[in-house]
């Protein structure tokens, strides 16, 4: 099993490339989808969720108030910790279980914690896409319809563009146009099947 991880910071263009490489019948694997599946209405873990903080953590249909719960593990690091320790092997589980249905050559996981969540370890290569901060704010402030100040402050949550691109073994920058993201990855697409063959042999 060949995987590539992408990764990438808030708005830098994740879901802009998962598209291309979908178009070219890759599998690609959201961490993100794997994350929320796993706390899904009824689930044992958002049962144990719901036992640590009251029924209140749920709304009224039975789903995880995920605002809710997004504040108290902000303030309260322990929290957190808590958190993760129940949701990330449940989450790597998930993945795994995903990537085993892979009939390509090789599998995308894309995930915007790759790195700080440990999932890179799934990974063959890492790909990062890559854009400057500021274009990064422009078109997550168009897409989201936020302020400056809102982008800013999830950017600085995140790891740091420089640690992130020190692990890459790729990087997209996609600072230009999409038609150009797609001839790009066209081309890296070429060099993972080549990849992935070595890998298998
Ligand atoms: P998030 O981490 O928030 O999920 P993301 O990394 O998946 O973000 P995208 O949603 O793919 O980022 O891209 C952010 C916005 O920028 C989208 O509105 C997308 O259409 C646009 N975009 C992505 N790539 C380009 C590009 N090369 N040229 C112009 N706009 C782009």
């Amino acid at each position: 099993m060949f995987v590539v991880g992408l990764t990438g910071g808030i708005g830098s263009g994740k879901t802009a490339v998962t598209r291309c490489f979908e178009t070219l019948g890759v599998l690609v694997i959201d961490a993100d989808i794997v994350a929320r599946e796993v706390v899904a209405a009824r689930t044992p873990a958002l049962q144990a969720i719901a036992a640590r903080h009251g029924q209140t953590i749920l709304l009224d249909d039975g789903n995880l108030n995920r605002a809710k719960l997004r504040e108290i593990v902000f303030k309260d690091p322990g929290e957190r910790r808590w958190l993760e320790q129940l949701t990330h092997p449940l989450i790597r589980e998930g993945i795994i279980h995903g990537l085993q249905n892979a009939k390509a050559p090789y599998s995308i996981l894309v995930s915007p914690l790759l790195i700080e969540s440990g999932q890179a370890q799934l990974c063959q290569r890492i790909l990062v896409v890559d854009v400057s901060r500021d274009t990064q704010i422009e078109r997550t402030m168009q897409r989201d319809h936020n302020n400056r100040q809102q982008v800013e402050a999830i950017i600085n949550a995140q790891i740091s563009r420089e640690q992130r691109l020190a692990h890459a073994d790729d990087v997209i920058n996609n600072e230009a146009d999409l038609a150009l993201l797609a001839d790009t990855i066209t081309k890296l697409h070429q060099t993972y099947l080549i990849l992935s063959k070595q890998h298998d042999s």
